[in-house]
């Protein structure tokens, strides 16, 4: 028998009790006399003890274990002389009296401890070995426990969990697919799929009513903490639903998630039009932990001389509290440099300083008295100490840099606590976007999101710009300023679907190529149905207030796109090659 109990379990009140335990060394320690071993496996670590006088042989073997050795080990539990309070199992330790070893090991390129001091590339490549470590495993079974009670919730509200294909068409779906050559079908593709959208779907029109999967999705996008080629999805869909349904169910789970493993009861969502957002705080994700609410500048800033802001669309601004006087004139112009990064892209930025003695400083000072400024922090609700910033410009751009100087200043200010969670529902999206370099509309959401019904007479017949102001059933589930998922309310009628597809620049052949078959599916009687994907890797990360989702995946891919242990992707031979009809097409490319 390899144990009676586990690394992490042994107590007080097993005292005295004949014990087997098998785990990992985490480190051996040779005080002469007695040889001290912590065991670990992935309950806990218990304290061997191994005594010179009672068993020397065994002692010196206990001595020669090296880290990471695989070892079971027999003996008494005892109380501790000296114990430790930080370990749940620190009041106890085995007197040994058998040992063997099962497994030996090469030392470990980093340690294998709460904090290491391995690298990320390295621990990439040693996966299992970091897999090992405390906060990894904490992360892979919260996981595990977060899929189980996702799983629990919807069972219990009547959803039927189906698997879709993986292998399936390649679709402009928005985001570049992954493709996968046919052998059986030479020179034709499968695509992985970037979501079960179209399959969900037809699952309605099959009648499964409530659907839902966790489920892998591919896309093949630039990576970035919180993106990964491959990811996971809470994917759901359902029939006979209205929006409210569909966000009542999903707060539900949320609540439900947060509650059975947080113990946090989160209030009800409030939900918030998406055009709000963008004019609150820039942004159709906001992070509504804190305030600093964007406040339109163009009544009160505009035709006072200042042509920066007299020939802009938008001026706009936020306060920061609190900073006057500690934002030296050097911190102000890194902060300006900061916002003028090609990633931000600013012009400049304006600030007034209301400083704690009364006085004021700006950058605007020469077109604005302090009279016109004090006016100012009154629509800001500014007071001493406090900061207006203001940018100005195309409404669109401008409102998009206010929002990364906001969030800034919110982590600069200590705003953005890991342990408050503030969900919001953002809802009434745009439908469709017009890319002016393309020359095209896109769909914000996807190619099956329906129109408002009081927009779809709209849809159906109007002009440019009307089609530019089309509002879709969409909706996203933001949480501390991190998009958690989204959906919609899908378009049912084969004639709307068209329709969509047509203002989106499909052909009517290159629709029918590519969705025929949903078209099809919708002259056999489609309900009305709608659904939402939650990332579930994200879900992860927020529930535990972190960014990244790489910690919460067992075997995560590198910002390359690689898989560091496996060494992924990789060339294949020229036979293999051969077999894909492949081979032939690389060389005529050449
Ligand atoms: N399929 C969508 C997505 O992956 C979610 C949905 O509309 O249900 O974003």
């Amino acid at each position: 028998m390899y144990r009676t109990h586990t690394c992490g379990e042994l107590r007080m009140a097993d005292v005295g009790k004949d014990v087997t335990l098998s785990g990992w060394v985490q480190i051996s320690r040779d005080m002469g006399g007695l040889t001290f071993v912590d065991l670990r496996d992935r309950y806990g670590i218990t304290q061997l003890v191994f005594d010179m006088e009672a068993n020397a042989a065994l002692c010196e073997t206990a001595r020669k274990l090296g880290r990471e050795f695989v070892v079971t080990a027999s003996g008494k539990v005892n109380e501790r002389s000296s114990k430790n309070p930080n370990r749940d199992t620190g009041d106890i330790e085995i007197i040994v009296d058998a040992l063997e070893v099962l497994n030996a090991a090469k030392t470990p390129p980093f340690t294998i401890e709460e904090d290491t001091d391995g690298g990320d590339d390295i621990r990439m490549q040693y996966r299992y070995l970091d897999l090992r470590r405390g906060p990894l495993q904490k992360n892979i079974i919260f996981r595990s426990k977060l899929a189980i009670e996702t799983r629990k919730y919807l069972d219990e509200n009547g959803f039927i969990e189906v698997e879709t294909p993986c292998l399936i068409k390649s679709t402009p779906e928005g985001a570049r697919d992954f493709v996968v050559p046919s052998r059986m079908n030479p020179g034709q593709f499968y695509a992985l799929p970037q979501s079960p959208q179209t399959f969900k779907q037809i699952l309605m029109v099959a009648g499964y009513d409530k659907y839902f999967q966790i489920v892998k999705c591919f896309r093949d996008e630039d990576l970035r903490a919180d993106r990964q080629p491959e990811f996971t999805q809470i994917d759901c869909e359902m029939a006979f639903v209205t929006r409210d349904q569909v966000l009542a169910t999903f707060e539900g789970l949320t609540k439900h998630v947060f509650k059975t493993l947080k113990n946090i009861e989160l209030a009800d969502f409030p939900k918030m039009e998406y055009d709000e957002a963008m004019q609150r705080y820039g942004s159709d994700k906001p992070d509504v932990r804190f305030d600093m609410e964007f406040v339109e500048m163009n009544a009160f800033a505009q035709g006072k001389g200042f042509s920066v802001f007299d020939n802009s669309e938008l001026v706009v601004g936020i306060c920061a509290k609190g900073i006057a006087d500690k934002y030296s004139n050097k911190d102000m112009k890194l902060l300006t440099e900061w916002m003028q990064r090609p990633q931000i892209g600013a012009k400049g930025l304006v600030y007034v300083k209301f400083m704690e003695d009364g006085s004021i400083k700006s950058t605007v000072g020469k077109f604005f008295d302090d009279e016109t400024l004090r006016s100012w922090a009154s629509h800001f609700g500014a007071e001493k100490g406090d900061v207006i910033f203001a940018l100005s410009g195309e409404v669109d751009k401008t409102r998009k840099q206010l929002n990364e100087l906001r969030l800034e200043m919110g982590t600069r200010l200590g705003l953005r606590d890991n342990t408050v969670f503030a969900p919001l529902w953002v809802i009434n999206f745009p439908l469709l976007e017009w890319d002016e370099e393309s020359e095209r509309f896109h769909a914000m959401h996807h190619p099956f999101t329906a129109p408002k019904k009081v927009d779809e007479q709209k849809m159906l017949s109007g002009d440019h710009e009307t089609l530019k102001n089309l509002k879709a059933d969409a909706y996203d589930l933001v949480i501390n300023g991190v998009e958690i998922g989204g959906g919609s309310i899908r378009i049912h009628d084969r004639e709307l679907q068209s329709k969509n597809f047509d203002l989106l620049g499909f052909t009517k052949e290159e629709a029918e190529a590519q969705f025929g078959f949903l078209l099809g599916a919708f002259e056999y009687g489609a309900p009305p149905h709608g659904g939402i994907a939650f990332g579930f890797d994200r879900l992860c990360a927020v529930l535990n207030g972190v960014n990244s989702i790489r910690d919460f995946i067992a075997f995560p891919k590198n910002n390359q796109g690689r898989d560091m242990m496996i060494d992924a992707p990789s060339p294949v031979d020229n036979e293999q090659l051969d077999e894909l009809n492949l081979a032939l097409n690389l060389k005529e490319n050449v």
